[in-house]
């Protein structure tokens, strides 16, 4: 899997790329990363690669013209990669999201900074405006460093164990039951006894229901749009109606 940075802060991204299973995912060659400093193709002495909106207002806008410079050059590498361009305003990063680009193979992320991007670049390269959530930062380098993390784990090969990605929270439209390990009890807090009882098809059961519940306390949107069963679904009707899920 090939990620291409559009970027001014090369740098930021060390941490990422040294750590954890990111890190051992580009230490085997399984995830490559490249990155393409914008200010490398600002034309002027100052290597500018801002200026004032036109309209007036606060801030500044990344200018057009390098960054077109910079896209091109990376699409003489990459013809066929897909381009992001992160922005609050984009379409809601999400799991779904993330598998989709795993298997796509090549992928261009275009960090903004200031107050964004010229509009322009949009329009030239029918680029996918992405969002990591309904905030503002000062740049697009950590929502890079999530798509990063969150489509390079979704890989073959990155993960230890092929499944692990298996039964996560939003795989199946769910949050992930609760998780426990040993000792059997710390400070009068005991592991459930289903996960204990070694009766595998109780704990499948334990589990499945955890979720379904968690995800109703926590998340009550992703309910309506998860797959559940229809036994599920009177249960979770008769639990709203005051009875134990
Ligand atoms: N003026 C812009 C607005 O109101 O939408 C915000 C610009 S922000 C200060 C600078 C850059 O940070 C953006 O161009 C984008 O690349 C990145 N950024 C900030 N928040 C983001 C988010 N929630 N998701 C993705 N990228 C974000």
């Amino acid at each position: 899997m090939k990620f291409h940075i559009v970027t001014l802060f090369p740098e930021m991204f060390s941490g990422i790329l040294s750590s954890g299973v990111i890190g051992r995912g580009v230490g085997s060659g399984i995830l490559d990363v490249s990155f393409y400093n914008i200010r490398d193709y600002a034309k002027d002495r100052h290597r500018t690669v801002d200026d004032a909106p036109y309209g007036g207002g606060a801030g500044m806008v990344m200018k057009v013209d390098p960054l077109a410079d910079c896209i091109d050059a990376v699409k003489i590498v990459a013809p066929d990669a897909t381009l992001l361009l992160t922005s609050p305003g984009g379409r809601p990063f999400s799991q779904l999201m993330a598998s989709e680009l795993a298997s796509e193979g090549e992928m261009i992320i275009l960090c903004g900074r200031y107050e964004g991007i010229d509009e322009r670049v949009k329009e030239l390269y029918s680029a996918t405006e992405v969002s990591i959530g309904d905030y503002v930062m000062t740049g697009g380098e950590i929502a890079a460093m999530v798509m990063i993390d969150a489509v390079g784990r979704l890989v073959p090969g990155v993960l230890g164990s092929e499944d692990s990605a298996e039964d996560e929270s939003f795989t199946h439209g769910l949050l992930e039951y609760p998780q426990y390990t040993r000792p059997p009890e710390f400070r009068g807090l005991k592991v459930p006894d289903t996960l204990l009882s070694g009766n595998h098809r109780e704990i499948a059961r334990w589990r499945r229901m955890k979720a379904i519940q968690k995800t109703r306390q926590l998340r009550p949107e992703l309910i309506d749009t998860a797959l559940l069963e229809p036994s599920e679904r009177k249960m979770l009707l008769q639990s709203e109606g005051g009875q134990k899920l």
